[in-house]
C-alpha cells in the first residue's frame, strides 16, 4: 500500500468514523456538490505536518491557516471563512485528531 493510501485509510478510520457528516457506518454523507477539505487537501496536510518545525497544535493550526486556508476557495482570506465560523469545515474541526492520526501512520511506516 502506498503511503498516501495509508494516510487516507487512517483518516477514514479515525476522522470519518466520528465526523458529524458521516453515517453511523462512517460513510461520508456530503452531497456531490459539497467537498471535504480533509480529502482534497490531504497531500498538503501531510506536507504541512512533515515540513513543520513544531509539534505544537496551536502553531500547526496557524500554519494550516497560512498554507491551506489562505488558498482555499471557500475563504475570503486566511482569517475569514464562513465554513470555519460555523464549524462546518471538517479539516478545521478535527485538525488536532488529523495531526495525531498522520503522526501515528508515520510511526508505523518508518
Ligand atoms: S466530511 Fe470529510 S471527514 Fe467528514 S465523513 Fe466526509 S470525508 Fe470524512
Ligand atoms: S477552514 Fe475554511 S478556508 Fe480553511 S480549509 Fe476549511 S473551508 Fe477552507
Amino acid at each position: 500500500m502506498k503511503n498516501s493510501d495509508k494516510y487516507l485509510k487512517a483518516i477514514k478510520e479515525n476522522i470519518c468514523s466520528i465526523c458529524v457528516d458521516s453515517s453511523e457506518e462512517g460513510e461520508c454523507i456530503l452531497t456531490e456538490k459539497e467537498i471535504c477539505a480533509v480529502e482534497i487537501y490531504l497531500p498538503k496536510i501531510v506536507e504541512l505536518i512533515h515540513g513543520s518545525q513544531t509539534d505544537n497544535i496551536f502553531d500547526l493550526h496557524l500554519e494550516l491557516r497560512d498554507k491551506i486556508c489562505s488558498d482555499c476557495k471557500t475563504s475570503k482570506n486566511k482569517e475569514h471563512c464562513h465554513l470555519r465560523d460555523d464549524s462546518n469545515c471538517a479539516l478545521d474541526r478535527y485538525f488536532s485528531i488529523i495531526v495525531d492520526t498522520i503522526q501515528k501512520v508515520d510511526l508505523q511506516v518508518n
